[in-house]
């Protein structure tokens, strides 16, 4: 059921809207009109207590633990003893103290002694060895987590050496723009350049280091330092008490303090069985992915896309602009109501239907893909409302399976309902086993167990075990936000627990030319939003404007319609817990957000929290 209690005009251009679904929880009735004493003081104290407190200190000075994750600065050097204390086995390059020292550039590597690949014997065969036989650190998988935690332990051990093992060809990098910015990009060549141009037009790399960054895997093992990355080579198996990585090819690696951060692969789905279908079927998920799929597309007439989450709608409305360009045909298809609909409430939901079909998709809602062949070498999906409909190419997009295959030998334990490594608030599995990003079942001490798949949970989970890998002990406490963008026109930005079926609250505003992911990077300079959010952790003034603000606005009480989805915050609830923020078309504001969900108290004016989002 769908409550609409119009709330507030300001000025005389905004029109504000209150939509709260699910009504077990009633939020009160909206102030009307007149500013009385006691409006004042329910605006006044969440902008005190909750929001801003102080912000010099809360805000410019993160918190030992919830906010501190980022700057470099930030991170306490370990203790002696507290830093990783490799087998005696594996080379100890932690104990000396050694100069802060930057990212090797090609000067400092040529100064380390010179080693080409040292033959060693493996004990196992008298074969030369391909790869180090031992590092201090050792992780397993070359995403975004692994790199968030490289740069962690460089920052907390200077002298560390970090072995990075990925089974994928490539050196990590973000997998965002895959669905986004390079589907945009005038580039032929961009299969190839991986090179896009953020919403703010600034040129990027999907990579997040250049080559020179890390050490050659034949100069590791000679090497005081430095972090190098094994590719193309999948782990096969753990052995926890040994201590020691096997890779498929053969090879062992003794590690003193290993991080599984192995993501996840894409759902297959259960209907595309057969050889031909899969052959033109794309599941999207990295590199290779992306390419195959800009290629495919290329001589396409129609392709359909499976499934209404996040991947699926960002690639249903990155085809359509190709589409529009070659004449191509896209359907997106899935069993919901609408796009998104598992994440956002139904109202929103509904309005971003409108928006993706404006984009130019077709779209077939409540409809399951239930039986896929190939005919005419086409793809003819047969749905279980009884439609069909003929693509020259699928990409299925109905979520993701951690990539668990390491628990077995590594003896570690499987969450039965989220999926994923368990492991404790400290992200430690067993002893000297740490597990972040998509793999990883946490546990969040504010909003319980958890498993997260987003860009910015991988960076803030990489991180915090990189800095428990080198002994900080710290628990999770820093909430990740994620974000999607329908084009540089519309996006959003969430925090918590956003699961539509929990009681929503949204408070509303028409939108400017201000409010787009286009416009708040050109803004920030950034095109990966969380990149950009630490600077706004430190931005105290920011605050203090959304205080004042909050204090001195009235509200009025108008009727809400479609336009007015221009803006708008939606809170999660939880009984009269905020447990998840999604901030649309509304950036800059996570900090904020961050506060109110961490802190995990009882709000009853949620007009007046709506206001600390400086949404108008
Ligand atoms: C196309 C796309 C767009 C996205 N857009 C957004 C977005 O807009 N916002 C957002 O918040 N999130 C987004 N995400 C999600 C985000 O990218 C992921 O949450 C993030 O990449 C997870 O990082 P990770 O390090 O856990 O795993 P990954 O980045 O997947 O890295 C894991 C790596 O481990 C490797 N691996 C697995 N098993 C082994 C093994 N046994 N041995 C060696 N290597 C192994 C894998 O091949 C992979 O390369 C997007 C994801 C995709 C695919």
């Amino acid at each position: 059921m769908l409550i609409v209690a119009g709330l507030g005009v300001l000025g005389t251009t905004c029109l504000l809207g209150y939509y709260a679904t699910n009504t077990e929880y009633q939020p009160p009735q909206p102030l009307e009109v007149t500013k009385t004493q006691e409006d004042d003081e329910q605006v006044a104290q969440p902008t005190e207590e909750e929001v801003s407190q102080p912000p010099e200190e809360d805000i410019a000075q993160p918190t030992e633990e919830e906010l501190s994750q980022p700057p470099d600065e930030e991170i306490v050097q370990p203790l002696q003893e507290e830093v990783a204390q490799p087998p005696q086995e594996v080379v100890q390059q932690v104990e000396e103290e050694a100069p802060i020292t930057d990212i090797p550039t090609k000067t400092e590597e040529s100064e380390q002694p010179v080693t080409s690949i040292v033959p060693v014997t493996d004990e196992s065969s008298t074969k030369t060895r391909k790869y180090p036989e031992e590092a201090t650190y050792v992780i397993i998988g070359a995403g975004t987590a692994a790199h968030a935690a490289c740069r962690a332990i460089r920052k907390n051990d200077q002298n560390a050496k970090i072995l990075v093992i990925g089974e994928e060809k490539a050196l990590p990098y973000m997998r965002p723009p895959l669905s986004k910015e390079l589907w945009f990009s005038e580039d032929e060549n961009v299969g190839e350049t991986l090179v896009f141009k953020s919403w703010n037009g600034k040129e990027r790399s999907v990579f997040f280091e250049k080559e020179e960054y890390y050490t050659k895997t034949e100069d590791f093992s000679g090497s005081d330092k430095g972090i190098a990355v094994i590719t193309g080579e999948k782990v096969s198996s753990v052995n926890a008490e040994g201590h020691e990585v096997t890779l498929a090819s053969g090879e062992s690696i003794k590690y003193g303090k290993l991080l599984i951060a192995t993501g996840g692969k894409p759902k297959e789905h259960a209907a595309f069985t057969d050889d031909e279908v899969k052959s033109h079927t794309t599941l999207f998920r990295n590199i290779a992915d992306f390419q195959s799929l800009n290629d495919a597309v290329r001589n396409a007439q129609h392709v359909a896309v499976i499934g209404g989450g996040f991947l699926g709608s960002e690639l249903a409305c990155a085809l359509a602009v190709q589409g529009k360009k070659r004449g191509m045909k896209v359907t997106q298809i899935y069993p919901e109501e609408g796009n998104m609909a598992k994440v956002l409430p139904k109202y929103l939901s509904d309005w971003t239907t409108k928006k993706v079909t404006k984009e130019g998709v077709e779209i077939v809602s409540k409809g399951a893909v239930e039986n896929a062949t190939f005919e005419n070498n086409q793809v003819k999906l047969k749905l279980d409302n009884g439609e069909e409909t003929l693509a020259d190419h699928v990409v299925v997009c109905v979520g993701l399976q951690p990539n668990i295959e390491l628990a077995q030998s590594a003896g570690l334990e499987i969450d039965t309902q989220e999926g994923g490594f368990r492991v404790n608030s400290e992200l430690e599995a067993r002893s000297d086993i740490w597990v972040a990003g998509d793999a990883a079942c946490f546990y969040d001490i504010n909003l319980g167990r958890r498993r997260v798949e987003h860009h910015d949970h991988a960076v803030v989970s990489g991180r915090l075990a990189g800095e428990n890998m080198t002994g900080a002990k710290k628990s999770y406490k820093h909430q990740s936000m994620f974000w999607s963008d329908l084009g540089p026109d519309v996006g959003y930005e969430a925090i918590g627990i956003c699961d539509s079926s929990l009681p929503t609250v949204g408070i509303w505003a028409k939108a400017t030319e201000s409010d787009t992911p286009k416009a708040a990077e050109e803004a920030s300079g950034e095109s990966i939003r969380s990149d950009s959010e630490s600077e706004n952790v430190a931005d105290e003034s920011t605050e203090k404007a959304v205080e004042q603000e909050a204090a001195e606005k009235t509200t009025t009480k108008v009727e809400s319609d479609e336009e007015s989805f221009g803006k708008g915050v939606v809170f999660y609830m939880r009984e009269k817990k905020v447990v998840g923020i999604l901030l649309w078309n509304i950036f800059s504001q996570m900090p904020v957000a961050r506060k109110i969900v961490t802190e995990g108290k009882d709000h009853e004016d949620l007009n007046a929290l709506a206001k600390l989002f400086k949404i108008h």
